[in-house]
């Protein structure tokens, strides 16, 4: 057994009610279930965070939870569905594998994220996306 639980579901060590398995993504049922059709999107391989993704996972997770995205619409038919993804723990992550939450939402849910938009000036908008280019990796 390892250490990581998602890593025991990936290798059928701890029982998981699967939707979706292909070479490098593995999509299950979330234990928590805040709605039913709660469904989490992990890689296979143990990657803590989105920083570790090389392009071929990256593409390959997304590609997985876009497919199962449009079976929690069509199964549940939710009023919408909120893809939910975090990398710290400030950020709200409790399993370090990489995973992404694929969560039907409906009006008063009780599902909540804060978002206290700042609206800074344009200028500190520009001088934010020249710190980040900057820091961008070339393809
Ligand atoms: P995070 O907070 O890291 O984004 O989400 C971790 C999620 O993993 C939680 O929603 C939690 O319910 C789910 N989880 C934790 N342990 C297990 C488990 O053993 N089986 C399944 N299916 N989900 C789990
Ligand atoms: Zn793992």
């Amino acid at each position: 057994m390892s250490d990581c639980v998602f890593c025991n579901i990936v290798e059928g060590q701890i029982p998981s009610a699967k939707v979706h398995e292909d070479g490098l993504t593995l999509a299950f049922m979330d234990i928590g279930q805040v709605n039913p059709g709660h469904v989490l999107v992990a890689v296979k391989p143990h990657v803590e965070n989105i920083y570790g993704l090389d392009d071929r996972l990256a593409a390959a997770v997304f590609q997985t939870t876009a497919r199962v995205a449009r079976a929690v619409q069509k199964a549940y038919t939710p009023e919408g569905v909120t893809l939910y993804q975090a990398n710290g723990a400030a950020a709200g992550q409790t399993v370090y594998h990489f995973h992404l939450h694929i969560v039907p939402r409906y009006d008063k849910d009780g599902m909540r994220l804060t978002w206290p938009a700042k609206n800074p000036p344009r200028e500190q908008l520009e001088a934010d996306a020249a710190k980040i280019r900057n820091a961008l990796t070339p393809d």
